[in-house]
């Protein structure tokens, strides 16, 4: 029997890739499902064209096209990626410590990938901390060599050449700004003579509800797409109960007085977890909901709410999603 996983990350694969890629999860799949199952698919929320492919590697490597298929949602989650770069870069050190990884920024936004840079950084760091122990520091210093040996690595290099990619699409767009990431990329080798920055902080960018269309999503079929309250149940997500709320509003007025009239409320829509409800209440009345108990902890809105009043703090009882399939 066949057993086929896929997941939305596929469609980062090439042919090739894919078919290898696939072979793993389907090994991986035959240990979740029950053998009776032919064929079991994952398939991305936006993903019809990935589902024909998916259908076409079914019967490619089956020579059985009539094969059934049994979609099924193998796990979710979420986590907001932090793409600003190295132009986004903090100040790396303080006394006594030392931002490594996507705490510092290190992720490479042309490639989305920060597992090696967030690693490096670690060497880096540590390699820091060691050449102070030898020579006997009693601790409490400002790293400075691990600045210095950040700025001569491969490291900085590789971020100074993706540097211009996320202010490029911001600035320029989809199109034009594609078109100046390939040249900058394949032709200048990321070398630019000079430096795009965004001047504009992410929640800022948002634009007013009454200046945009509203998108009429298609229902969840439960087949190829999810709804978010099926797919929060199946990232194993759980918070101790009666805990205070570690969504923190600064001011609890404004999701109804600001967020809503402006920009219609965005918590309820970017939250990948329906945390961020917006409740008429029988008199007509509008109320702003929170949902802790579901947060996947993604801190998206920590950093996306326009008012900036949304602080995401760490729960108590060491909750929140497990991720067991992914
Ligand atoms: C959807 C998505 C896809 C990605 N795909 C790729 C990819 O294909 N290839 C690639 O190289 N990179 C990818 N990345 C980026 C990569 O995952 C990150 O850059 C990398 O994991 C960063 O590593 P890190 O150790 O710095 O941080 P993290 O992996 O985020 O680790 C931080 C850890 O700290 C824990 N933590 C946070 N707060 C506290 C607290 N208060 N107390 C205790 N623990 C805490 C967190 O639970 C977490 O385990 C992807 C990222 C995302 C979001
Ligand atoms: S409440 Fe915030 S951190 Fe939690 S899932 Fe929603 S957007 Fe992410």
């Amino acid at each position: 029997m066949t057993i086929l996983v896929a997941s939305q990350r596929l469609r980062l694969y090439d042919s090739d890739e894919l078919d290898v890629v696939l072979q793993t999860m389907a090994r991986k799949a035959a240990t979740l499902l029950p053998p009776t199952h032919a064929a079991l698919i994952g398939i991305e929320r936006r993903g019809q064209p990935l589902a024909q492919r998916l259908r076409e590697y079914i019967a490619r490597q089956t020579g059985r096209p009539e094969l059934p298929v049994y979609p099924l949602q193998v796990s979710y989650g979420a986590r907001a990626i932090c793409k600003g770069g190295l132009n986004s870069l903090p100040k790396m050190v303080f006394k006594g410590g030392a931002l490594i990884g996507c705490d510092l920024g290190t992720l490479n936004f042309a490639k989305i990938k920060g597992s090696h840079t967030a690693m490096k950084s670690g060497m880096l760091a540590a390699d820091a901390v060691a050449d102070r122990l030898f020579v006997e520091s009693e601790g409490g210093d400002e790293l400075t060599n691990y600045v210095d040996s950040f700025k001569a690595s491969w490291l900085y290099e590789e971020l100074f050449a993706s540097r211009n990619f996320g202010p490029a699409m911001h600035k320029f767009g989809p199109i034009i700004g594609a078109g100046f990431n390939w040249f900058d990329q394949n032709i200048m080798g990321g070398k630019m003579p000079f430096t795009l920055h965004d001047t504009q902080p992410d929640y800022a960018c948002l634009k007013l509800a009454k200046d945009c269309q509203k998108i009429d999503y298609p229902k969840p079929d439960g087949k190829l797409s999810f709804d978010k309250l099926s797919s929060v149940f199946i990232s194993g997500t759980n918070h101790e109960e009666e805990q205070p709320c570690h969504l923190k509003l600064k001011d609890p007025s404004i999701p109804i007085g600001t967020n809503l009239p402006l920009y219609d409320e965005p918590a309820q829509r970017y939250c990948p977890a329906g945390v961020y409800e917006v409740i008429t209440q029988e008199d007509g009345e509008k109320r702003f909901q929170i949902n802790a108990q579901n947060c996947v902890h993604c801190k998206t809105c920590d950093i996306k709410d326009p008012s900036q009043n949304i602080t995401w703090v760490t729960p108590e009882g060491a909750g929140g999603p497990t991720y067991p399939n992914m």
